[in-house]
């Protein structure tokens, strides 16, 4: 595959480069932007750096999950940088057209490097390592990969492939490629058996030393006696199935889910050795949240979606809480903010509202997302993301100095956490 072209060329001279973000921040580590600028930006992989990828050793994607990518190649789950930590790199970005040419991953000198405008700007240390039940089969013949998934550390299990926010016309979440991936491949079963789940969980903790966390989450599901109630029954029964296979009163897990109330939360803490719960509150602002998520805005709504994360801290403890939000998402062209200095204010206020109840935020970097209704957008600037996570950062430390999940160790996908750690 060629490497794709920015729709705009002349996209450089419209906003600061990696280095001036750089040297405007002398506090943070370039390395760190770098990654940053990678999640925004993208990557593409020469000829050289596919042959560096192993898929008898390496853990690629081979899209049967998700459905997200349009690129079918041998591609990476994930790099390991030169200080540790990952970065998940199987994203969903415009692989056709997007609005930035992506960063290039090539090797020079047989290592392999991540190069932009010719010039070499970072080594890199590997690609993730794909555990060993990849390569085994559940007792139905399907791979165990596809009913639950590995990050470096961490054990994923999507239970719901479908989202029924999406039910009603218009409802979706602007930038989620989840339900119009699902429904572009002709998808039918919105949840697998969980006979089969236990199976890869079962064969996936074998590999000793491998594994140091669980995580669950997937799309929301509206029915039940009382909203939400047919997905809770669905966590609380994975949730079973995983205490069934672990000692002790506490399993390290993380849910992330719809937001739940605090009588569904009080069945998930009494009945299940669940500990951390996230809901993803998305955006920080009321009025943009209602444009971009208007199916939660609908069913449960801003304040409420809030109230329920500050319970749910009453109920599983500071720390052991936190929230998703898709930064950037904000200043998506319609009606999101059209200055990055206003958005940077109205977020770092709401997002200090939040954090200081001891909720950390795991912020992924918002880029148009293939199938999404935001598709054709583009991502804020550098300068905007680096100086958010900067100030969500400074809260953090505040607030909320330890987050239990989604850490540099675990997860690869919210640079933003790894700074907890400098
Ligand atoms: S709640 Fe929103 S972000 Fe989550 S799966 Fe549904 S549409 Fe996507």
């Amino acid at each position: 595959m060629e490497k794709p072209k920015a729709r705009d060329p002349q996209w450089r001279e419209k906003e600061p480069s990696y280095k001036e973000v750089v040297a405007r921040y002398p506090d943070l580590p370039a390395t760190w932007i770098l990654k940053a600028d990678l999640q925004r930006r993208g990557l593409y992989y020469t000829e050289a750096a596919t042959r560096k990828i192993d898929p008898a050793i390496h853990a690629t994607n081979s899209d049967v999950a998700t459905g997200f990518r349009e690129n079918r190649d041998y591609v990476p789950e994930g790099l390991i940088w030169k200080d540790g930590s990952y970065l998940i790199a199987n994203f969903d970005f415009d692989q056709k057209q997007p609005a930035r040419d992506p960063y290039t991953i090539d090797v020079v000198n047989d290592r392999i490097v991540v190069v932009d405008e010719d010039e070499v700007l970072e080594e890199i240390e590997g690609f993730w390592e794909k555990p060993d039940f990849y390569d085994k089969k559940a007792s139905n013949g399907e791979p165990l990969r596809k009913y639950v998934q590995a990050r470096p550390q961490r054990l994923d299990i999507s239970m719901n492939h479908y989202c029924h926010f999406w039910d009603e016309p218009g409802e979706g979440c602007k930038y989620c490629p989840l339900s119009p991936s699902y429904l572009a491949a002709g998808k039918k079963e919105e949840r697998y058996d969980f006979r089969y789940v236990k199976e890869a969980l079962t064969e996936a903790v074998k590999q000793k030393g491998r594994f140091s966390a669980i995580m669950l989450t997937g799309g929301s599901q509206l029915s039940g006696s009382e909203l939400l109630d047919d997905e809770l029954e669905g966590y609380l029964a994975l949730l079973k199935i995983i205490g069934e296979i672990f000692d002790g009163d506490r399993v390290p897990t993380q849910l992330i889910s719809s937001a739940f109330n605090e009588r569904q939360l009080e069945r998930l803490k009494n009945e299940t050795k669940l500990l951390t719960y996230t809901t993803d509150i998305e955006v920080l602002n009321k009025e943009k949240f209602e444009w971009i998520c208007p199916g939660k805005a609908r069913h449960i709504g801003y304040d409420e979606w809030k109230r329920r994360l500050f319970a749910a801290v009453d109920i599983f403890g500071k720390g052991n809480v936190s929230s998703g939000v898709v930064l950037g998402v904000e200043l998506a062209e319609g009606k999101g903010f059209t200055d990055e200095d206003e958005a940077f204010r109205a977020v770092t206020e709401e997002a200090e509202s939040i954090i200081s109840h001891g909720i950390a935020l795991a912020a992924n970097i918002w880029r148009p997302a293939p199938k999404s209704i935001l598709q054709n957008g583009k991502a804020a600037s550098l300068d905007y993301f680096v100086r958010t996570y900067r100030e969500f950062d400074r809260l953090q430390h505040k607030y909320c100095p330890n987050p239990y999940t989604d850490d540099f160790r675990r997860c690869g996908a919210h640079v933003g956490l790894d700074l907890m750690r400098v």
